[in-house]
């Protein structure tokens, strides 16, 4: 089986738009694929001012993980800082990598125009750590999303440069070019996301669920509750095509008629969404009542993950001239 490699943020408990857009491809590329999974706090770092929530977050994010259908017993899930073979090599990747090719990465450029007061170190290499994460674990394959692939195709050059100045030491990773839907927000303009406070955690109960839904912005033009819907301009209705297949065409019939109210179509959804999730909500609540199996599924994975760092990091050291 093909290594796969793929890193989150420690965002804490997840969301649609994650789940939608990312773990559910996690759970199906078990199938096919080694599966390394990586929670990436050392990245977190570059942006964080604040840590105090960055364990609570990486317990969540790995329980929803877990709860979602990623196996520990088939694939590794760990915490990227836990193992610390990723920061040497990095350090070692940063000996060939030039500095104009990360100066001139357009996510650096967003991320230092953000947050002027704290463009450090981290942040302007941070694709060597992503290289190091990738070709510390012997990785083959990355799914990655049309808009991710220029970082993906930096990782390689710098692969290509190491094997070039010191030999043939690492592979070169390629893409799986993977469609991941893109979620579009409560707000309905902007992708989900929790810095804009437009998500919906999956592990929210059926109550919360309805609350939140209730909040998300529907068709603008639709005013008052005789006027008639555009679904195709609303996001509770995309919830609905993808949470409510059997339904949809009626609402669609019935909003485009007035014969619906938005509060209405809401908590239908809402519904629809929390009967889809329960088997996950179910999932999660008997997971976090094994004490510590969190953090022994963290630790296993680590070991695990380990065992092929060492390796790929003593090769790179006797490259370097350091054995
Ligand atoms: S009735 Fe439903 S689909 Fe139509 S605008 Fe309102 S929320 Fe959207």
């Amino acid at each position: 089986m093909k290594r796969v490699f793929s890193g989150a943020r420690p965002t804490g408990k997840l969301h649609l738009g994650n789940y939608l857009g990312a773990v559910l491809n996690y759970v199906k590329l078990q199938q096919e694929y080694e599966c390394v999974y990586c929670i990436v706090d050392l990245h977190a770092l570059t942006t964080l001012s604040d840590t105090k929530e960055l364990q609570n977050n990486i317990n969540e994010m790995a329980l929803d993980m877990l709860a979602a259908g990623i196996d520990p017993n088939r694939s590794m899930l760990f915490v990227q800082s836990h193992v610390p073979e990723v920061t040497e090599l990095h350090l070692l990747l940063s000996m060939v990598t030039p500095l104009s090719w990360l100066l001139r990465v357009p996510t650096f450029k967003e991320k230092a125009k953000r947050q002027p007061e704290n463009v450090n170190y981290g942040l302007v290499g941070y694709p060597v750590l992503m290289t190091a994460d990738i070709i510390l674990y012997k990785a083959e394959v990355v799914p990655v999303g049309e808009d991710q692939l220029p970082h993906l195709e930096l990782a390689r050059e710098i692969v290509r440069r190491f094997n070039s100045l010191l030999g043939p030491t690492f592979l070169e990773p390629t893409a799986k070019l993977t469609s991941f839907p893109m979620v579009l927000g409560l707000d309905g303009k902007d992708k989900m996301s929790k810095s804009l406070n437009n998500y919906l955690e999956i592990s929210a109960s059926p109550k919360e669920i309805t609350a939140r839904i209730k909040t998300a912005v529907t068709d603008p033009a639709r005013v008052y509750r005789k006027d008639i819907g555009h679904p195709k301009v609303c996001n509770i209705y995309r919830f609905h095509e993808y949470f409510n297949p059997t339904q949809v065409a009626e609402i669609a019939q019935k909003c485009t008629t007035a014969e619906i109210g938005c509060v209405e179509c809401k908590v239908m959804v809402a519904g629809e969404i929390a009967k889809t999730l329960e088997p996950f909500r179910q999932k999660r609540a008997e997971l976090a009542d094994k004490p510590g199996y969190v953090k022994e599924v963290l630790e296993d994975g680590a070991r695990r993950a380990r065992a092929i760092a060492r390796e790929t990091l003593r090769e790179a050291k006797e490259h370097m001239g350091l054995v």
